[in-house]
């Protein structure tokens, strides 16, 4: 066997990997997300290829990840069967930096001569492999081509400027096919080599990767096991125990190491809606949202055109306790996934205006970069379009709640999102129509249940133009008001907007259905009753009388 080949890194890597370490050491988690999609990514390149060179499988059908932890030596290993590398794409592919993520990352870096923008630019771009050094002090990757006979090694140490290629001897150590990347954990990292925290790390970063990922787990089961008695208590129970001799048993706990499926192969929303149940969605949204209570409402939905993305949105039945969610965007309700992959939960406003930062959900497009940052985000086209989408199923989700068999769903819903929406009139223009049938108010004609805008129009008197509304600070004082007899005398419907957002939520809507909101405190109220025979007549009789008291009273 020759021996093990020291070659230099190109001097971007180096360079990339002092930068990932120095910039990324508060958010080391991420090794594990990059390390599992490259292993997926591998899969994927070999599921293509065999589906014209089936060969490729021969020697392992199973295509999974499996990840295995030793907690006291600090060791992490994570195993593929998928494509693995050839020597020479060892030297191409973990060498130099040919890749198009992190090639477009040094791009970046080189263009921008502000150092200071360093750290921001790398959380736009993919760190990729380079990551495993975030955690480790070494690195192994031993990887097996089916295009190769051989086996080989490569390794490098954390803050070097070189790396080893080698044949893999060690019989223990050969795959049939893929690769196993071990890593040897910095002395004040080795706290992620523990079962449970990988198993953490998956579940949140990569719960829903399409290849089953697998971690090494230690079980238990109980049994009963017989026991011999204690001497002691024996002889005392000699006497009585003469004839039967009884003998007893403990239950003891039974411990074992297994591996265990830690993913979801099959993610909700990439399975057919018609097949998915209520229970499967509100389970689902329970254990991503780590909510207990059931949604009031779900949406699922794929779109395709300009963008393609698939997603599962939710009304929560309850607004979060705290008084500052609605002004708080940063809600984490929303997660995406580019390809299955989580990338974030992180936004403020991108997916969802803030006044509907309430909706919670999970987007996954295959459109977007996989490490695509807030700063993309926000400028990405592919992002506006999928907002557009995003709010305007979302209102359809919300008005499919108005027309539930239970219509305490509604109540509930506007009890907890009511000032949500009056936001909305404020702040979303654009979707006034979408928002405006969802509005709900007291009125003179009903003070114990809300009506809705339509429901107004419906009760309007033939010859009345507008909708009138008093706004007060409560039912009872709008009640009151002195401006209301004359109304209520014509048995015309007056809303009472009694919450302090209400009359600037519908000042912004200025008119539904081309019907103007008019306050019936202002001056000037025409209620379309004026007659002008009437007019005429009055003026005859009392005109001059005005005349002679404007006159006296200047
Ligand atoms: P990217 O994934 O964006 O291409 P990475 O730095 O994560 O960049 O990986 C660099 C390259 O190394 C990959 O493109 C791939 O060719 C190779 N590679 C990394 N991990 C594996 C793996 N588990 N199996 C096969 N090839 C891999
Ligand atoms: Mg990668």
């Amino acid at each position: 066997v020759p021996p093990a080949e020291k070659y230099e890194y190109q001097a971007e890597v180096s360079r990339l990997m002092d930068l990932i370490v120095n910039s990324l050491y508060s958010n080391k988690d991420v090794f594990l997300r990059e390390l599992i999609s490259n292993a997926s990514d591998a899969l994927d390149k070999l599921r293509f290829l065999s589906v014209t060179e089936p060969d490729l499988l021969k020697d392992a059908f199973d295509l999974d990840i499996r990840i295995q932890t030793d907690k006291d030596n600090g060791i992490i290993t994570i195993t593929d069967t998928g494509i693995g590398m050839t020597r020479q794409e060892l030297l191409d592919c973990l060498g130099t930096i040919a890749q198009s993520g992190t090639a477009k990352f040094l791009k970046a870096m080189k263009e921008s001569k502000d150092a200071g923008a360093e750290s921001n630019l790398i959380g736009q771009f993919g760190v990729g492999f380079y990551s495993a050094f975030l955690v480790s002090e070494r690195v192994e990757v031993s990887t097996k081509s089916p295009k190769s006979d051989k086996q080989y090694v490569w390794e490098s140490e954390a803050n070097s400027s070189s790396y080893t290629i080698r044949e893999e001897t060690d019989p223990s150590k050969l795959i049939p096919r893929g690769t196993r990347l071990t890593l040897y954990l910095k002395r004040d990292d080795k706290g992620f080599a523990h079962p449970e925290r990988i198993q953490k790390l998956v579940q949140n970063y990569s719960l829903f990767v399409s290849f089953p990922i697998y971690t090494w787990q230690e079980k238990g089961y109980t049994k009963e096991v017989e026991v011999d008695e204690d001497p002691a208590e024996a002889k005392k129970d000699d006497q009585d125990e003469k004839t039967e001799k009884k003998k007893k048993t403990k239950t003891v706990v039974e411990k074992y190491w297994d591996w265990e499926l830690t993913n979801e192969t099959q993610p909700i929303w990439l399975r057919n809606p018609k097949e998915v149940s209520t229970e499967e969605y509100n389970e689902f949204y329970k254990k991503t949202f780590n909510e207990y209570l059931e949604p009031l409402a779900s949406s699922h939905f794929t779109t395709e055109g300009e963008v393609e993305f698939r997603s599962v949105l939710y009304v929560p039945s309850i607004a979060p306790t705290g008084k500052d969610d609605i002004i708080n965007p940063k809600t984490k309700n929303i997660r995406l996934y580019v390809k299955r992959v989580f990338i974030s939960d992180d936004f403020d406003g991108e997916l969802f205006p803030r006044y509907l930062s309430f909706i919670k959900g999970v987007v996954d497009s295959n459109d977007l970069p996989l490490n695509v940052s807030r700063e993309i985000l926000q400028e990405s086209r592919i992002v506006r379009i999928m907002r557009k989408r995003l709010v305007r199923k979302a209102f359809d989700m919300i008005l499919g709640i108005t027309m539930s068999e239970n219509r305490d769903d509604y109540a509930r819903f506007w009890e907890n999102f009511g000032k949500h929406l009056k936001l909305g009139c404020i702040e979303d223009r654009e979707n006034h129509k979408r928002i405006a049938p969802l509005l709900r108010f007291f009125s003179s004609q009903s003070e114990e249940d809300t009506i809705s805008l339509d429901e107004y129009v419906e009760n309007m008197k033939p010859d009345q133009k507008d909708i009138y509304y008093i706004a007060s600070d409560s039912v009872t004082s709008a009640k009151n008001a002195p401006f209301l007899e004359k109304l209520v005398e014509k048995d015309v419907e007056v809303l009472f907007l009694v919450d302090p957002i209400d009359e600037v939520a519908i000042q912004n809507l200025k008119s539904y259905k081309e019907k103007n909101f008019v306050d019936i405190s202002k001056e000037d109220l025409d209620l379309g009753d004026k007659n002008e025979e009437k007019d005429k007549e009055i003026k005859q009789e009392f005109g001059q009388t005005c005349e002679w008291i404007k006159k006296r009273l200047g």
